[in-house]
């Protein structure tokens, strides 16, 4: 190791035994002094939290300084590049079959009712599914309500050979199984199938026939036979229904990872299941050269430089039906603490001042920042045309606006958002492409990330926790744990599946359990 690096560790051991030293002196002397002349509680909790911060700021420096000294940024970069030139391989692969003709398809309709991010996690969805099922992956665009002309207008297309959705035999997505002990044979005819499906019994003995009608309109007629029904896996076209209501689930819904790239992830990422996702996001996203040079003409414009801060505020139709408010206040405490860390990372300041970049539905909030907090730079374009989800007026102004804004917010150094909202999401996933790792580069001001619809996010116990009072859970180590949320207060909350009881934990007392899942392996891919 080099001199930096040892020099690095051992600093940031002390600095953690200093910390501890300064908490339990502080403490100690507070319950010792019950003079009237102490100074008010407020004010010595105050100074106490003041330092505290500080002592996070440098330790989180000796971190960042122990990364760089320990001479291994070549090979992460180099493996993160690698990696991410690999799936963009496959999905080429998987989207540019020889024959169109032939090839099996999977059929996605853009047409899931809600804003940008909320259709672009759709797509990611349907293209996340494709890659598990070695489905080359048809997006119907038709009519799309942020550009009447379609996807490929804005983004390139998904496939150079084969954007056709047609083939010889198309079906839904698998219908719901029959159970076997479901069903009775003829003469009772009993025709049981789980929803989303509506079922017709056709009582015709001595054969008893099921009509199924699905959610996509679809209508099969299954003959009662009290087996499985035969899988759809030789269907040419498959249709896939929204995430909500897709049935039986696949098994490759996010957080999953496949399984043949998950020890390297690890290795790489603080979030592997996150830089999967962005992988699928990074690939539809890929923009037609008019929007590259709009965005291009953007950064320029406003002047987004780095070290920068993306604070995106959503208001208008989301708060108080899906997300609470918060004001431009609790995010700028955050942007705060990001340059007080950064100033003892880089070992001082630059001089030059603090860079915002704000994006929000709500254009009003960007007088009230440059108001309130004179001393920072707030760059972005309040005139960007907003759509609130609410209003139905989806142009192709709006569909720019929210791109350059989740396109500037990817840009930045840290985000600070809300994790409810997609925007902030989609802006996060992307950020994730372009850098080795920066999984913590975000502060939400509510939900941990998770994509909507997805499987359970579970984690491990670490260590043992026994519950302080009935708003808490017991763990014991190795119990796996299905997280809810984190309260960013030290304590998540969640159910421990072994006891099957929903409480608080601490967060550091358990770490993220990852979804492995076998996915096609590719090999006609070169690694
Ligand atoms: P969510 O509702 O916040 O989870 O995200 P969606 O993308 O599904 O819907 C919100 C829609 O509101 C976006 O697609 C945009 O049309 C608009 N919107 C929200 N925040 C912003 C923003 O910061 N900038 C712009 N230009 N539009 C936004």
């Amino acid at each position: 190791p080099s001199l930096e690096y040892e020099l690095a560790r051992r600093q940031s051991r002390r600095d953690a035994d200093e910390l501890w030293r300064f908490v339990r002196g502080e403490l100690t002397a507070w319950r010792k002094d019950d003079s009237s002349k102490a100074p008010p509680v407020a004010r010595r909790l105050e100074k106490l939290q003041d330092s505290v911060r500080q002592y996070h700021a440098v330790i989180r420096g000796d971190l960042a300084n122990l990364t760089v000294a320990d001479g291994w940024e070549t090979w992460r970069r180099r493996e993160a590049d690698q990696l991410a030139d690999l799936m963009r391989r496959r999905i080429d692969f998987l989207q540019n079959p020889p024959d169109c003709a032939t090839a099996k398809k999977l059929v996605c309709n853009l047409n899931k009712v809600c804003g940008f991010g909320c259709q672009l996690h759709h797509v990611a969805y349907c293209l996340t599914v494709a890659y598990g099922t070695g489905r080359t992956l048809v997006l119907n665009s038709r009519n799309w309500r942020y550009n009447r002309a379609g996807w490929e207008q804005v983004f390139q297309p998904l496939s150079g050979t084969c954007q056709d959705a047609g083939g010889r035999s198309k079906a839904a997505w698998p219908a719901p199984v029959l159970g076997v002990g479901l069903i009775q044979r003829p003469p009772a005819c009993v025709c049981l199938i789980q929803l989303p499906a509506t079922v017709c019994l056709i009582q015709r003995p001595p054969a008893c026939v099921c009509l199924i009608q699905l959610l996509s309109s679809q209508i099969i007629i299954l003959p009662i036979t009290g087996r499985h029904l035969p899988g759809t896996a030789d269907t040419q076209v498959l249709t896939l229904p929204i995430i909500d209501v897709v049935s039986p689930r696949p098994p490759y819904l996010p957080l999953a990872v496949p399984a043949d790239l998950a020890d390297r992830l690890a290795r790489l990422h603080g979030d592997p299941s996150v830089w999967f996702t962005a992988q699928f996001v990074r690939y539809l996203m890929r923009p037609q050269q008019h929007l590259q040079n709009d965005l291009d003409a953007f950064v320029k414009r406003v002047q987004l430089r780095n070290p920068c801060v993306g604070i995106h505020v959503r208001r208008t139709d989301k708060v108080g039906t899906e997300a609470a408010f918060h004001p431009i206040e609790e995010y700028m405490q955050h942007v705060h603490e990001f340059y007080e860390r950064r100033q003892m990372e880089a070992g001082g300041g630059d001089g030059s001042r603090r860079c915002v970049y704000l994006a929000s539905d709500d254009p009003s909030v960007f007088q009230d920042a440059v108001n309130k907090f004179p001393d920072y730079t707030f760059l972005g374009d309040p005139s960007v045309s907003k759509t609130a989800a609410v209003s139905s007026r989806y142009t192709d102004a709006s569909l720019r606006g929210v791109i350059t804004d989740i396109h500037a917010l990817s840009l930045t150094d840290h985000l600070v958002c809300t994790f409810s909202s997609q925007v902030c999401r989609v802006a996060y996933e992307l950020m994730q492409t372009m850098h080795v790792d920066a999984a913590d580069w975000f502060t939400s001001l509510d939900d941990i990330y998770y994509y909507g619809g997805q499987s359970p996010h579970e984690q491990t116990a670490r260590f043992a926790h026994q519950p302080a009072d009935g708003s808490e859970i017991a763990l014991s180590p190795g119990d796996t744990v299905g997280i809810a949320g984190n309260h960013w207060n030290g304590y998540s909350k969640g159910e421990n599946r072994r006891l099957k009881k929903v409480g608080l934990y601490p967060a550091y007392k358990t770490r993220d359990k990852l979804r492995v899942v076998e996915f096609p392996r590719y090999p006609e891919v070169p690694l």
